[in-house]
Parts: structure tokens; sequence; C-alpha cells
């Protein structure tokens, strides 16, 4: 492998800050938590990235989460060329927005009606909308760690960026915006239970990422989604799942389908537009009928169900569905994360290492994660050091500790193995 150069990044990226806000269009992409400047990337193929300086990166970001079929899949390159020949909008309906619907219906056991949007963030936004007015309630549930993109009214004790540059909440969001939101320890079934007692009547929804993503890969331990769905039964409080990350990734049907607990709503991103801005929110037809313009509840989209975005979802949900990779996926990743648990271990490191499917994190913390207050335990310093070493040895990982790494279809045997040759050398370098 040649030498890690970064010349033409960072030359690039003092240009970008001059005219972008700390260079990058999502805090996500800094590298404030792990120190230097990020990476310009070029172009990806498969499983791997090039940058400006045409470093060769084995990608564990994949774009956050869309690119379970890696880079430039053939089938979904095909079909977004062919919807580019027809035109790139029209803001009146087009068949693929009803097949993309079609095709989520079918594989997401809540979503009876589905309404497409541009982002996760305007999917979680759109729901806890939805939910309030389809149940003239204002409080709203979420749990610390959880993150649901940048909402107002859930940036309260929020995942993600908000987590790793200590903003659990953020100047400019008025008091009145987070007042109704309540957060609670994640996992904590009692507390969810006895909070639900006292107010339940006046909770809209309780939203939650069912295997949390954005504290580093946390899964709910046994119970704990069950209760969620009880309590909310118990009180006609709407429950939703924030399958944005899980949806399509932990298995076709999303987190729901693997645990077998069935939310009202369910808000979708990510995979669902193959790598394009798509979001998406579905639930019963009851509740969706509450949208505009068949119901009261107001939301709209310019580019919504974007002829662009439909091909490129419609085609990943496609191949997903056909090919099955999920078993695939789960064994390659299982390989991977066996092998780092064994490199931290002969490093001497503390660490544990949490796998949902193809998503994982190696969290430098003695304890297993099973909620925030535990996941801030982790040594982020020792984090950022094994990111740095990672990186010059061709690995791109998130750079936050509070992240997951995702594994794709296009990941091969070999890359496993490069990823699992430099997490040796570089754990046992930060050992100490
Ligand atoms: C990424 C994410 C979001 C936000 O999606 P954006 O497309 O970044 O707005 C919301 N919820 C979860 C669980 C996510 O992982």
């Amino acid at each position: 492998m040649n030498a890690f150069r970064r010349d033409n990044s960072q030359a690039h990226f003092l240009r970008a800050k001059k005219s972008i806000p700390g260079g990058v269009n999502s805090p996500a992409r800094a590298f404030g938590a792990v120190g230097g400047d990020p990476l310009i990337i070029d172009r990806g193929e498969g499983s791997i990235l090039f940058d400006l300086d045409d470093n060769r990166l084995i990608d564990y970001v994949s774009s956050w989460g869309p690119h379970i079929l890696g880079h430039r899949h053939p089938d979904v390159m095909t079909a977004v060329e062919a919807a580019l020949a027809k035109g790139t909008s029209f803001g009146a309906p087009t068949e693929l927005e009803t097949e993309l619907a079609e095709a989520v219906i079918a594989a997401v056991p809540s979503v009876e009606k589905v309404r497409m949007v541009n982002s996760g963030t305007e999917a979680t936004m759109s729901a806890i909308r939805l939910a309030r007015g389809h149940t003239g309630r204002d409080k709203v549930i979420k749990f610390a760690g959880c993150y649901h993109g940048h909402v107002d009214s859930l940036l309260v004790q929020a995942g993600s960026g908000a987590l790793t540059h200590g903003m659990p909440s953020s100047p400019g969001v008025p008091a009145g915006c987070a007042s109704d939101t309540i957060a609670l320890p994640f996992n904590d079934a009692a507390t969810l239970s006895d909070t639900m007692d006292q107010i339940g009547d006046q909770v809209a929804c309780v939203i939650l990422e069912p295997v949390v993503g954005n504290m580093g890969v946390v899964a709910p331990i046994e119970g704990f989604l069950e209760t969620c769905r009880e309590v909310c039964s118990a009180h006609g409080t709407l429950l939703i799942f924030d399958e944005v990350m899980t949806g399509f990734r932990l298995a076709y049907g999303g987190a729901q389908s693997l645990f077998g607990v069935i939310p009202d709503m369910t808000t979708l991103g990510k995979i669902v537009g193959g790598g394009m801005p798509v979001g998406a929110y579905g639930g019963r037809a009851e509740i969706m009928d509450s949208i505009s313009p068949d119901g009261p509840v107001y939301q709209a989209g310019t580019l919504s169900g974007n002829p662009l975005a439909m091909a490129c979802g419609l085609a990943t949900l496609k191949i997903l569905r056909e090919t099955d990779p999920y078993p695939e996926l789960a064994e390659r990743t299982s390989r991977l994360v066996a092998g780092l648990d064994q490199a931290a271990t002969e490093a001497g490191l503390d660490h544990v290492v949490a796998r949902g499917g193809s998503m994982f994190t190696l969290f430098f913390n003695p304890e297993t994660v099973t909620s925030y207050d535990v996941s801030a335990k982790n040594d982020t310093e020792r984090f950022g050091a094994y990111f740095r070493g990672m990186l010059e040895q061709g690995i791109y990982l998130p750079c936050s500790q509070f992240e997951a790494n995702f594994v794709s279809t296009a990941h091969s045997d070999q890359d496993i193995n490069e990823t699992l040759a430099a997490a040796r050398s570089v754990l046992a370098g930060i050992a100490g």
C-alpha cells in the first residue's frame, strides 16, 4: 500500500471552511472528536472510497448507513440512469412513488400506508406532528442517546453528533419547543412504566430506535420493547419505531420484524433511498389518513417522492428482497467483530464490541453498553487514537465513538482480513 497522504484534502478543506460553516454540511463529518481534518472524497466503488489524494480506503461509514450494497451497485446505477433520462422532478405523481410505497408496505409489518419525504429528520418531525395531531396530545417521550434527526422537539439528550459535540440540546431550540419532550433512560422499563402511569394520558407518542445506532450500537434488553408496546397500548399512546438506521439493515422488515414487536408508526430513511435523499413515515392506515389532504394534519414537500430518489430506493430494495443478503452479512460482520474483540483483548484494552446484524461498534468501555449513562464512560481519547491509526492504514471508520460501523454486501473476505490486520497493529500500538 502507498503511504497515506492528505495534502490535497487539507488544501481543499481550508477552502471549504471559508464558504461552509466548519467546512462540512453535517457536523457528524467533522473530525473534531478524533483530531485532524476530514478527507475530501472523490469517488466510491463497492466497499472502497478514494479521496482527493487517491488514498484507497475500506469504507465502514457507508454514507452513515444507506450503502448496504456498497457504492455504485450496477443495478442501482442502471435504475437511476433510466429515471434520469425521463427528467429530474415533476411536482406531480409518478408510478415510481407508488411502487416504492408498495415495497415498503410489503416489507415493514407496521406500515399500511406511507408518505415519502426527503430525510430522516423530516420523517421523524412529520411522524411526531401526526402523532400529536391524531391523539390531540402534546407530550412526547424519547430516550437519552437516541437520535431522531435535528428536529427541535427531539434535540433533547440526543445521540450521534449531538453527543459527540457535547451539546445534548442546542441553542435556538425555544424552551417551549422542548418542554413537552420527556427524555428517559434507554432500557429502563420500570421508569417508563412509572412515567406512563403518571402522565400516560397526556403522551402522544413514545419514540425510540428499537436497536440504537446513535450512541454506538446498543441493543434493547429482553422485554424492553415489549414494555414500550404494552404501556403505549394501555394509555392510547402511539409507539413510533425510528427505523431510519435499522430499516432494511437489521432485516428486510427492520427491527420490528426481528423482535416481533409492532409499533403504531415507523420512520425510515437511509437504505430506503439507496443513497439518495429519502425519508419515509408510515403506519396504520387509520393514523396515516389524518394527514393532509385526507386529514387535517399538514405535511408537504416540493421534492418529496423525487423520481431519481424513488428509482434508487426501489432498485436497492429489489436487490435486498431478491438476494436476501442478511444471513451472509451477519456472518461476515460476526467474523469481523470476533477478530476485533480478539485483537483488543490481546492488546489488553478495556473494551466491548456490540453487533446488531451488519452494524457494530467497538466501545472503549469496560462495561456492556445498555444506555447513554454507560456509553458516556467510553474512553474517547483512546477511540481517537484508534480512529487515526486505522485511517492511516486505509480503514475509513466513523469519526466518533458514538456511531455505528456498517458492513455492506460489497465487503469481501479480503477487506475483512485487511481490516483485522490493521486493527491488530493499531490496537497493540495504542495499548498502555
Ligand atoms: C440518521 C438518523 C436520523 C436522521 O436522518 P437524516 O436523514 O440525517 O435527517 C433519524 N433517526 C435515526 C435513527 C437516524 O439514524
